[in-house]
């Protein structure tokens, strides 16, 4: 929780170091589609890490079995959100082959106390939900039952250089 404490930080580590932190000793085979070059963007590295920890955490329950995530990064440079003029932004994607989320869920996988685990709070995607939102981006989420799930989500580039 809190507010952000935005820095210009290399996306791509960020998400990779988070995500190795969340598969360590697990069945699950990541692969990375990741660019070298990203537009900037400032983000709070705890925030952003735990973003991306309850993502992957999500992918690897959905997988028992294990299998292969993949995570994506790109860059847009035209990419209008709710309305507002067009910018750049990066957006990051996470994507499993796990067992998907029935329709009648997805509405409310967001919702704090959501949970279909055993042993789960639900306040995962909640969290990532609220900092997503205070990084000014957007979240979403596409799921086909069997299929997997991808839950992808847009940061604007900082504009005008450090
Ligand atoms: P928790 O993981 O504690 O249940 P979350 O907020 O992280 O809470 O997730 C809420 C619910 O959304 C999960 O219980 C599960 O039903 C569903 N969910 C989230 N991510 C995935 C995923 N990658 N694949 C399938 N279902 C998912
Ligand atoms: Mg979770």
């Amino acid at each position: 929780g809190g507010a952000p404490v935005k820095k210009l930080t290399s996306l791509q580590n960020l998400v990779k170091d988070s995500a190795e932190f969340a598969l360590r000793g697990s069945n699950i085979r990541c692969e990375y589609r990741i660019p070298e070059q990203l537009y900037p963007v400032a983000v709070d590295v705890g925030q952003m890490s735990q973003v991306i920890n309850n993502l992957v955490i999500n992918a690897k329950q959905a997988m028992p079995e294990g299998g292969i995530l993949t995570i994506s990064m790109e860059n847009l440079s035209r990419y209008s959100m709710g309305g507002a003029r067009p910018g750049r932004y990066v957006r990051v994607q996470v994507q499993d082959r796990g067992v998907g989320i029935p329709a009648e869920h997805l509405e409310r996988i967001f919702d704090p106390y959501f949970t279909t685990k055993k042993t789960g709070n639900g306040l995962g995607l909640s969290s990532v939900h609220a900092i997503i939102a205070k990084h000014d981006g957007a979240l979403k989420v596409e799921s086909s039952v069997g299929v997997g799930t991808t839950f992808s989500f847009v940061l604007p580039a900082t504009v005008g250089g450090t």
